[in-house]
C-alpha cells in the first residue's frame, strides 16, 4: 500500500514552462476561464520555489500587472484546488503556503521561526520504513512535515 505513497513522492519537479503549459491546458479543460490575471498567477505561483502564500503571489504580481486582486489569486488557487492541482502547506503559524510545482504529497522542512519552507528530501522506500501498522485500511496517504530552525536563522545566532 506505500507503493503508490512512494510513486507520488518522488514525482519529478517540472521545469517551468512545461509546467505552465500543463496547467494552462488542464484549467482550460476543466473550462475554466483563463484571463491574463489568472495566467499571471499561475506563472507566479510556478516560478516561486519558496512556497508562497497567496499574499506573497498577489504582491509580486500586482508590480507587474496592477489589475489584479488579491481574489484573483485566491479564485486561481480555487480552481487548482479543484483540478488538484496544487499542494496546500499549513505551517502551524502564519498564512497557507503553496506548491504547485509539485503537487502531490511530499514532506517539507518549515522553519519555526522565519517561516521558511522547503521540500525535505526522503530516500526511496524511507516511508515504508516507518512501519505503520494499519491492517484492512486502504488508500493510506501520508502527509509528513519536519519543523525545526532553517539553517539562516540557527546562523544568526551564532551557533549554527
Ligand atoms: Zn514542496
Amino acid at each position: 500500500m506505500y507503493q503508490e505513497i512512494l510513486a507520488r513522492n518522488s514525482s519529478k519537479v517540472y521545469d517551468v514552462d512545461t509546467r505552465y503549459q500543463e496547467l494552462v491546458h488542464e484549467l482550460r479543460d476543466y473550462g475554466y476561464r483563463l484571463t491574463p490575471q489568472r495566467l499571471a498567477v499561475v506563472q507566479a505561483l510556478i516560478e516561486d520555489e519558496e512556497h508562497p502564500s497567496a499574499e506573497i503571489v498577489y504582491e509580486r504580481i500586482s508590480r507587474r500587472l496592477p489589475t489584479t486582486s488579491l481574489a484573483t489569486v485566491y479564485n486561481t488557487l480555487d480552481a487548482l484546488k479543484a483540478i488538484g492541482q496544487v499542494l496546500e502547506i499549513r505551517p502551524g503559524q502564519g498564512p497557507i503556503r503553496y506548491d504547485v510545482r509539485r503537487p502531490s504529497r511530499h514532506p517539507h522542512l518549515i522553519c519555526q521561526r522565519c517561516g521558511h519552507v522547503e521540500d525535505a528530501r526522503v530516500p526511496e522506500g524511507s516511508l515504508r520504513e516507518l512501519g505503520v501498522e494499519a491492517n484492512g485500511w486502504q488508500n493510506l496517504q501520508a502527509r509528513v512535515d519536519f519543523q525545526g530552525i532553517c539553517p539562516a536563522c540557527a546562523g544568526e545566532h551564532g551557533d549554527g
